[in-house]
């Protein structure tokens, strides 16, 4: 049976194991203690190492992993990781072997230029996105533009509905305050709210979403929605304004919000 499980770090980074009871992979270790910890204790052997941009909350463990583990390092074909092993582009596929499972590379610049997903369409579909799309949110653009972000998200909206997305940061209550500032009429995103807090309450991990869930409360993931785009014309002062323009200024309101 596989298991993606989330282990905390840093402060609100969740960095996610895919195992079955013996091998695992490992994405996006920022830090690499919590990591073996969780592998002596459950008797793993990792098989692999997955990231997906070079920040260093993503990647600050892999050497410390690598000392231990002599495994592959797959990551984005242009950015600079020393330590990666495999550059990988997209539509290229991931054969994890061990645990019967094959992840295929999507290309989602917008956070970092090279930044990629991977996506396992195995029976139980997954969405393993980086900083790319959170839950009720995406990430800020440090190196694409806007119009790139844009194209990255459309691009994973086309995924099964059913697929579950593990994104690497519990932003979820911060990001449905913005939401709901947004679009406050949506009623499923109101629900999401209710089940978000409880979650926090427990201290339990809001994620994976899903991309249905996503369609259906993600503003980013909305900008043809009339409520959208009447909350990002009000925000620009103005009575109109080019469906173009929806997602850059939202993602503007929200680095200020
Ligand atoms: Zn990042
Ligand atoms: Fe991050």
């Amino acid at each position: 049976m596989l298991k993606i499980h989330p282990i905390p770090a840093f402060k609100d980074n969740y960095i996610w194991i895919l195992h079955d009871e013996n091998y695992a992979a490992v994405i996006d270790p920022g830090t690499a203690q919590s990591v073996i910890d969780y592998l002596n204790c459950k008797k793993l052997q990792l098989i692999s190492i997955l990231i997906t941009h070079h920040h260093n909350d993503h990647t600050g463990g892999i050497i410390e992993l690598l000392n231990k583990f002599n495994v592959p390092v797959y990551g984005p074909h242009n950015e600079s990781i020393p330590t990666l092993t495999h550059h990988v582009k997209e539509n290229d596929e991931i054969k994890l072997k061990e645990l019967s499972l094959t992840l295929k590379v999507l290309e989602t610049p917008g956070h970092t230029t090279d930044h990629i997903a991977y996506y396992g369409a195995n029976k139980t579909k997954m969405l393993f996105c980086g900083d790319t799309l959170f839950a009720c949110g995406c990430g800020r653009l440090f190196e694409g533009s806007a119009q790139q972000m844009y194209h990255s998200l459309q691009k994973l909206t086309n995924l099964p509905d059913e697929t579950g997305v593990y994104c690497t940061h519990e932003y979820t209550l911060e990001n449905i305050r913005f939401a709901r500032t947004v679009e406050p009429g949506n009623l499923t995103l109101l629900e999401f709210e209710t089940t978000a807090k409880e979650l926090r309450k427990q201290n339990i991990p809001t994620l994976p979403t899903t991309i249905r869930q996503e369609k259906a409360t993600n503003p980013f993931l909305r900008c043809d929605q009339p409520e959208v785009i009447q909350s990002a014309c009000t925000h620009l002062g103005q009575d109109f304004c080019e469906p173009s323009r929806i997602f850059s200024t939202l993602r503007e309101w929200k680095n200020h919000f």
